[in-house]
């Protein structure tokens, strides 16, 4: 028999340590005051020490985990950061609870790295940055934005804001922006915070400018991965302090705690950059609805092709109407219309370097017009694979079930899933034959080639590779803006963010894989990406048009494409869904093994089906049967999942919080490891 606890004499207390357990720890604090909930501390831990935040403080009549004489003692970290408030405490349990994180992972990766160290850098004291700028005054609103506005003061901001979810449906360049600004400016008046949350504040520089240039002189802090340690401190502790009114970040910022939030702003809800991948695999869109409703706030979600679980919460297709739907049907900017689209069968046609003779004829007018163009492909580097056709070898990554791809630029081959990398052969490694060759083509075999067909043309590849960081992206930009580019050969990054005025021609190459891709959420995200790479067309005086090159141009999402009828989509997709029993009509969660041998995952993935099958009695989650992944093997990991999936979200939400702790006792090989995923993306 273990001793009993004793009573405790002298201040314990608990802490939330950044460890994969699904438990807190207890450390001797004599100077502890029950106010210090909240505050970090540095605790030992292993051979170690590690930052914690206390959760609790135990009084002399709780009981301890521990005999106290078993008790280490931990140091309060009583410095210029506040207790973390009872809010942001509930919003870190919250996901603890529902993505099944343990609390001490959730609570310490939503902390800066700086407040995470046991040996911070020394900090200087600075205030919010307030640049002062040529203020840029507000546009009149076209009606359907002063609707829109309307709509979302009516739920308070500025004054006594309630918690009213909206979606802000409207075209890339309707207006969502300035709508935004309008609500923020609410909010600034009535004395609260405003949150806005972007997919990639890299390529969205252009909305830190217009914020800053309408807000001269108040408090505007930036959170993202790029900034420095040091800055990313400051910044996070000046939103904390209440200093930073306006708050602009990416997925982590939504953790950050804002004493006086009063409005919270996701753009661009649909991307799949709002989830996190790993560690705790959140989705920050989801994760702010929460955070809206747990504050009492309004938060809006905007986008033009709105992701289908969003776009059911607010048109009642199938689930009941959860949010309130606003749209904005023109561009704001009245000599802007939609871009026509026009689809070019390529089926009867002998393509030019995988270019067809109309997309060549359109960017020969534009040059001659002195407009710039861009085309499209969603892949990087110069080919996917290198191969020999004589013996049938091809470039394959040895530690990955997947192709080793050509980047002529650097003479490497280079897996684009673990980072591998080599040279490239001279002759086949299999057979000898010299005469091997790239197969298919990338961004950077487009650029050649349009470089050989055009060799006036000044061509830019904008893609992973040439703009690396946020300062590369930056030079490209006003590279472009300059005019100093007439044709942009690029991925998907070239359709965020940016207004390129002389730009009037896209054409999209390679489209087509997506449609019968094995996922079935690829349709969305290839039409969220046409109609996002196709609105780069004609935003200005210039009309614009869209060409893609298709071999099935009688599909119907190349059809809504060109309707411009997201609606008609979206509607489509979700009655597919609906009769499959996908999400939003149902909720998966995702359990993935991975071992150096398929051998073990697939076996600990049937126990865990054993264990979730006895819970479940005939109950309402279904548990399919464990399967290898698409891609089975990662940088030398065979890599399997089993889906649990349920037509109710708490009943999925109650059997999880029992499978967890079984899953946790499942006997297994050292080297295996699996995670959960609660609404994953990807399959
Ligand atoms: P979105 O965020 O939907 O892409 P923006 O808010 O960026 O749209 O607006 C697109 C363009 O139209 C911008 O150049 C913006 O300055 C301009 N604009 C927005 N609202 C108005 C308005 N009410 N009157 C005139 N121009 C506007
Ligand atoms: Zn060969
Ligand atoms: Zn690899």
């Amino acid at each position: 028999m273990p001793p009993a606890p004793l009573p405790i004499p002298m201040p314990v207390i608990r802490v939330a340590l950044d460890v994969p357990l699904h438990r807190q720890f207890d450390y001797l604090a004599p100077d502890a005051q029950p106010d210090d909930v909240g505050r970090r501390v540095r605790a030992p831990f292993g051979r170690g020490t590690r930052i914690g935040v206390i959760t609790a403080v135990l009084g002399a009549d709780e009981e301890g985990d521990l005999p106290l004489d078993k008790l280490k003692a931990a140091e309060i970290l009583r410095d210029d950061v506040p207790p973390l408030p009872p809010d942001w405490f509930r919003l870190t349990e919250f996901c603890s609870s529902y993505y099944q994180a343990p609390i001490g992972e959730v609570m310490l990766a939503a902390l800066p790295v700086g407040l995470r160290r046991t040996d911070p850098p020394k900090a200087r004291a600075v205030k919010a940055k307030v640049k002062v700028e040529a203020p840029q005054v507000a546009p009149e609103l076209t009606p359907g934005q002063a609707e829109a506005v309307a709509a979302v003061l009516a739920a308070g901001v500025g004054t006594a804001p309630r918690f009213a979810p909206f979606l802000l449906y409207g075209i890339t360049g309707s207006g969502k922006t300035e709508v935004y600004l309008r609500l923020v400016e609410a909010a600034l008046a009535g004395g609260h915070q405003a949150l806005l949350l972007v997919p990639e504040i890299n390529l969205t520089p252009q909305l830190e400018e217009r914020v800053r240039r309408r807000f001269p002189g108040v408090g505007l802090v930036s959170l993202h991965s790029e900034l420095t340690e040091a800055a990313r401190t400051r910044h996070w502790k000046a939103a904390f302090k209440g200093e930073a009114r306006i708050v602009l970040g990416t997925r982590l910022s939504i953790f950050t705690p804002l004493p006086d939030l009063g409005l919270i702003v996701v753009d661009e809800e649909h991307d799949p950059s709002f989830k996190q991948q790993d560690g705790m695999r959140y989705s920050a869109r989801d994760v702010a609805v929460f955070r809206a409703w747990q504050r009492g706030v309004p938060i809006v979600l905007g986008s033009a092709t709105p992701s289908l679980e969003t776009w059911a919460n607010a048109t009642g297709e199938g689930i009941p109407r959860r949010y309130t739907l606003l749209t904005l049907v023109d561009r704001a900017n009245a000599a802007a219309s939609l871009p026509p689209v026009r689809l070019l069968d390529t089926r009867r046609e002998k393509l030019q370097d995988g270019l067809s003779a109309a997309l060549l004829a359109a960017l020969q007018v534009r040059l001659e017009r002195g407009e710039q163009s861009l085309v499209f492909l969603n892949r990087r580097g110069y080919a996917p694979v290198l191969a020999c056709p004589s013996c049938g070898w091809i470039s394959r990554c040895r530690r990955c079930a997947a192709n080793l791809v050509l980047h002529l630029a650097d003479r490497r081959l280079r897996c684009h899933h673990c980072g591998f990398e080599n040279g490239i052969p001279r002759a086949c490694p299999s057979c000898g034959n010299q005469d091997i060759h790239p197969f298919g083509r990338g961004t950077q075999r487009l650029e050649t080639t349009l470089q050989e067909r055009f060799p006036e043309a000044r061509i830019l590849r904008v893609d992973r590779d040439s703009a690396k960081s946020r300062k590369q992206w930056e030079a490209l930009a006003e590279k472009i803006h300059a005019g100093e580019a007439d044709i942009l050969v690029g991925t998907q990054m070239l359709a965020k963010g940016h207004d390129f005025p002389r730009l009037t021609l896209v054409g999209v190459t390679g489209a087509d894989a997506a449609l019968f891709a094995a996922d079935w959420r690829a349709p969305e995200r290839l039409f969220a990406q046409l109609m996002q790479v196709g609105g780069r067309a004609g935003r200005a005086e210039l009309p614009g048009e869209v060409l893609i090159q298709t071999e099935h141009p009688e599909h119907p999402l190349y059809g809504a494409l060109q309707q411009h009828d997201f609606a008609a989509f979206a509607a489509s997709q979700l009655e597919e869904r609906r009769s499959a029993g996908f999400p939003p009509y149902s909720y998966q969660v995702m359990l993935r093994a991975e071992a150096p041998e398929m051998g073990p995952a697939l076996e600990y993935l049937a126990q865990a089906r054993a264990l979730g099958a006895d819970l479940n009695g005939n109950g309402p989650v279904l548990l399919y049967d464990p399967v290898p992944m698409r891609m089975a093997r990662r940088a030398n990991l065979e890599r399997a999942q089993l889906l649990a999936e349920s037509t109710s979200r708490p009943a999925l939400q109650a059997f999880l919080a029992e499978w967890r702790p079984l899953l946790e006792g499942i006997k297994a090989p050292s080297r295996l490891r699996w995670h959960l995923e609660v609404d994953p993306l990807e399959f």
